[in-house]
């Protein structure tokens, strides 16, 4: 059976930080978008999935960024994933406060706010039906989160994963400068690479790729989405190792 049949039981659902914030503001998390998200979450997750979360942290800081301007660049990928914890807090207390149990996992320890991250427990915890935000990245620098959420789908078994974007799919050239541009509905894991197509950093895309984990790019802009991506209906693009469909 192939895995783009949408009979999904466990996602990764990857929200980068700059979906947190308003566009324009000096705030790096509006409240008022997270409770957005902690809603369309809650709606899917009412259709009895099992979702993972793994949030970014570019809202507040990106490693690469500001080792290009002099700084040690573990040491600024560390401040990195420490701001993918605040993040995760967020969405956990929006969570919470819609009535979805929801534990954050942290893969640096930091005991008195989030747990650590404990794999078996993750996904029992899955299973019971909380949702399970994975903080901290991989713990590790010189990777992203959405390398973490590659790791994170494998290691806990997911049917895919969710790529939660401010695009609606992924397309054969970039839309904002070539008006000709046409949208996938699904393309290959080869096709993405022959034709350097960008959907996740390499690490991350190769990651996916080797554990035949389908990507679902959609826009998370739009009501309702997570849902759809969910329960397979026809929105954004699915990167997976089938054949392409435009
Ligand atoms: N980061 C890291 N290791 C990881 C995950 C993240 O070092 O496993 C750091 C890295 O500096 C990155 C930052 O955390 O730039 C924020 O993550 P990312 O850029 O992936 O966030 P997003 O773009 O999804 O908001």
């Amino acid at each position: 059976m192939s895995k783009t049949d949408r009979s999904f039981k466990r996602v990764v659902l990857k929200l980068s930080g700059e979906a947190l914030r308003e566009s324009g503001s000096q705030d790096n998390i509006s409240p008022e978008i997270v409770e957005r998200i902690a809603c369309e979450i809650k709606a899917a997750h009412s259709t009895g999935m099992e979702i993972a979360i793994v949030v970014g942290g570019g809202n507040f800081w990106r490693g690469a960024s500001a080792s290009a301007r002099g700084m040690d660049r573990a040491t600024a990928d560390y401040v990195g994933m420490l701001a993918t914890v605040m993040n995760a807090l967020a969405v956990q207390s929006a969570l919470e406060a819609e009535g979805v149990p929801c534990i954050v996992q942290s893969a640096i320890e930091m005991k008195n706010v989030a747990e650590p991250f404990i794999r078996r427990k993750a996904s029992r915890q899955l299973k019971e039906g909380r949702v399970v935000v994975f903080a901290a990245g991989t713990g590790s620098p010189f990777f992203s989160t959405d390398t973490t959420a590659a790791l994170r789908a494998s290691e806990m078994g997911a049917d895919a994963i969710l790529k939660a974007t401010m695009v609606d799919g992924v397309y054969d050239a970039d839309p904002k400068k070539n008006p000709e541009a046409k949208r996938f509905n699904k393309v290959s894991f080869q096709t993405c690479i022959v034709e350097q197509l960008k959907v996740m950093d390499s690490t991350a895309f190769t990651l996916c790729m080797d554990n035949d984990i389908p990507i679902i790019v959609f826009d998370l802009n739009v009501h309702g989405n997570i849902t759809k991506a969910i329960v397979g209906q026809d929105i954004g693009t699915i990167v997976s190792k089938d054949s392409d469909e435009v």
